[in-house]
C-alpha cells in the first residue's frame, strides 16, 4: 500500500518552506529568548514588519490602543500569535510567486484568508483556546495547492471530475491518489517541521471524527472552511442554512448570534485580505444570504406544495371529467335507445336485445318469449280527442305496460301505438301469465281527460322458442309474433295469440 510518503516521493514535488519561515519556527521553538530572535528575523523585512503591525492594530485583534512596535505588538497579542502572523505572511508571500496555469491562487488565497479569519473570530466565540487557529486555518487546504503545483494536468482532471460528479473534493482525491488534501497539508506541514497544535487540527478538518486532541479545533477548522465557501463558493444558499444549522447543533448559538459572528467574519476577511494582498471580491452580507436563502427556501416550499395542489387539483379534474364524460356518454346512449315520447326502448334497441336475447337462449337452450302489441283502435283515441291526447294515452300506456311486467322484461315501441316485450328466462306458459296480465292491466286502467275517463284494450301476439327447434332468426321470430298479433285482431281484438 502506498503511504503518503511514498505518494509525496513519487508524486508530488514537495515545496521547500520559505527559508524565513523555517527560521521563525526555529526561534519561537526556543522559549526562553523567542521574543528577541523573531523580531530580528522580521525586522530584517521591513514590508513584513509594516504587514504585521497592520493585522497587529485590524479589527481582527481588537486592540483598544495602536500597536506601534514590534514588542508591544508581542505583549498584546502574544509571541505565539506572533509569530503566526509572521509565518502566514510570508507562506502567502512564497506561494504568490508560484506558477498558476489555470489555477486561480487568488482564489485559493481568498479563501484560505477567509478561512483563517472564521476560525480566529470562532474559536473566539465559543471560548475554545488555540493560539494556532488561525494559521492552521488559512494553511488547511494548502495540500490542494501542492497537488496542483506537482501535477497540474491530473489535479485539474479531479475538479473536473468533482464538479460533474457533485462529490465533495476529498472524496475526489481519495478515488483518484487514495489520499485527500487534508492529509497532504498536515503532512508537508509537519516536514516542514510545524508544531503538531497545526498539523493535527488540519489532518481532521474535513474528518467526520476528529481524534482528540484535535477534535475542537478540526471542528473550528470544518465550520471556518464552510463559511469561507459560503463567502467565496457556489451554493452560498444552501452552505448558509447548513452552517446556521451546524452552529446551532454544536455550540448552542442563537440565530442572531449566528447572524452577528458570520457579518464580522465578512467585514474583518476583506480587511485582512488587503493586509495580505489578496483581492477580496464580493462578499455579501451573511444576514442578505441568510435573506436569499430563506427566500428561496420559500420559494422551493411554495413551489413545492403549489405543485402537489395542482396536481391534486388536476387529478380531481380529471375524475371529475371522467364522471362527467361517463354520465354524458350514459346520457347519449341511453338516448340513442330510448323513445323520446314513451321513454322506452327504441325500436333499433329493441332490435339488438332481441339479437342478443336470442343468441344467449340458443347457446344455454334457454327459453325466450316475445310479445308483439298493437293498442286496438287507436285511429279513433286520437279522432275523438285529438293527437295531444293520444300522445299521452300512448306514454300513460307505456308506464303501465312496465309496471305490468318483470324489472328483467324489455319494453319496447315498436312504432306507432305498437310495443314489444322481449322476456328471457320465460316459456310459453310464463310468457302467456304476463301477456294475459298485460292486457287485462291495460283494459282496466284509466286515462283521465278532464272530466273524462279513456280506456284502451290491446291485442297481443306471443311467441315462445321452441326447444325443439333452436335455430330460429330473429326474423322469423319477429315475423311469427306478428302473424300472432294479426290473428288476435282478427279474433275480437283486446285477446292474446300465440
Ligand atoms: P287496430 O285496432 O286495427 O290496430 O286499429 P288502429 O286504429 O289502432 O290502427 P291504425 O294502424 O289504423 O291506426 C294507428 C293510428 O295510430 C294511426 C296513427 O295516427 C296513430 N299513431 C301512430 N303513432 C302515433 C303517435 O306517436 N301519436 C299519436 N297521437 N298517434 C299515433
Ligand atoms: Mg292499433
Ligand atoms: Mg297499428
Amino acid at each position: 500500500m502506498t503511504t503518503v510518503q511514498d505518494f509525496f516521493d513519487e508524486r508530488l514535488k514537495l515545496p521547500s518552506p520559505p527559508a524565513i519561515a523555517l527560521r521563525i519556527l526555529k526561534a519561537v521553538r526556543q522559549d526562553d529568548n523567542s521574543f528577541n530572535e523573531l523580531a530580528e528575523i522580521v525586522m530584517a523585512d521591513p514590508v513584513l514588519v509594516a504587514r504585521i503591525m497592520k493585522l497587529a492594530n485590524s479589527s481582527l485583534y481588537g486592540q483598544p490602543n495602536r500597536v506601534d512596535s514590534l514588542a508591544k505588538a508581542a505583549t498584546l497579542i502574544g509571541t505565539q500569535n506572533l509569530k503566526n502572523i509572521a509565518l502566514s505572511f510570508v507562506i502567502i508571500q512564497d506561494f504568490q510567486d508560484a506558477p498558476q496555469g489555470s489555477f486561480d491562487l487568488n482564489l485559493f488565497w481568498r479563501r484560505a484568508i477567509s478561512t483563517a479569519v472564521s476560525a480566529e473570530i470562532l474559536v473566539k466565540s465559543v471560548g475554545h483556546i488555540d493560539h494556532d487557529i488561525f494559521i492552521s486555518a488559512l494553511l488547511q487546504d494548502i495540500g490542494v495547492l501542492v497537488m496542483f503545483l506537482s501535477d497540474a494536468a491530473s489535479y485539474t482532471e479531479i475538479l473536473d471530475k468533482k464538479r460533474i460528479s457533485g462529490k465533495s473534493l476529498c472524496e475526489t482525491e481519495k478515488e483518484q491518489f487514495g489520499f485527500d488534501h487534508s492529509e497532504i497539508s498536515s503532512h508537508l506541514l509537519n516536514n516542514w517541521n510545524l508544531p503538531d497544535s497545526i498539523c493535527g487540527p488540519i489532518q481532521y478538518h474535513h474528518s467526520k471524527k476528529p481524534k482528540e486532541p484535535y477534535r475542537n479545533s478540526a471542528q473550528i477548522l470544518g465550520f471556518a472552511d464552510k463559511i469561507s465557501a459560503m463567502y467565496h463558493g457556489t451554493q452560498s444558499n444552501k452552505k448558509a442554512i447548513e452552517i446556521r444549522q451546524g452552529l446551532k447543533e454544536n455550540y448552542q448559538f442563537e440565530d442572531e448570534h449566528i447572524d452577528k459572528v458570520i457579518d464580522t467574519i465578512g467585514e474583518k476577511a476583506r480587511e485582512v485580505m488587503e493586509l495580505f494582498a489578496i483581492k477580496p471580491g464580493d462578499i455579501k452580507p451573511f444576514s442578505q444570504i441568510m435573506q436569499e436563502a430563506v427566500e428561496e427556501l420559500g420559494r422551493l416550499n411554495f413551489s413545492y406544495e403549489q405543485i402537489v395542489l395542482e396536481l391534486k387539483q388536476a387529478k380531481q379534474n380529471a375524475e371529475l371529467l371522467a364522471v362527467n364524460l361517463k354520465q354524458a356518454n350514459d346520457k347519449l346512449r341511453e338516448l340513442a335507445f330510448r323513445d323520446e315520447l314513451t321513454g322506452l326502448y327504441n325500436h333499433r334497441y329493441y332490435q339488438e336485445v332481441m339479437a342478443s336475447e336470442l343468441n344467449r337462449s340458443i347457446r344455454y337452450k334457454h327459453p325466450l318469449s316475445l310479445l308483439l302489441i298493437d293498442i286496438d283502435f287507436f285511429k279513433n283515441v286520437n279522432d275523438t280527442f285529438g293527437h295531444i291526447v293520444g300522445d299521452r294515452v300512448l306514454q300513460e300506456v307505456s308506464q303501465t305496460m312496465v309496471k305490468l311486467v318483470r324489472q328483467s322484461d324489455i319494453v319496447a315501441r315498436y312504432g306507432g301505438e305498437e310495443f314489444a316485450i322481449v322476456m328471457p328466462e320465460t316459456g310459453k306458459v310464463g310468457g302467456k301469465v304476463i301477456a294475459q296480465r298485460v292486457r287485462r292491466g291495460i283494459e282496466q286502467y284509466q286515462i283521465k281527460n278532464n272530466n273524462q275517463t279513456i280506456s284502451v284494450t290491446v291485442s297481443i301476439g306471443l311467441v315462445s322458442t321452441d326447444m325443439a327447434n333452436v335455430e330460429i332468426t330473429r326474423e322469423a321470430l319477429i315475423a311469427q309474433s306478428d302473424k300472432a298479433l294479426y290473428k288476435a285482431k282478427r279474433n275480437g281484438r283486446n285477446r292474446v295469440e300465440i
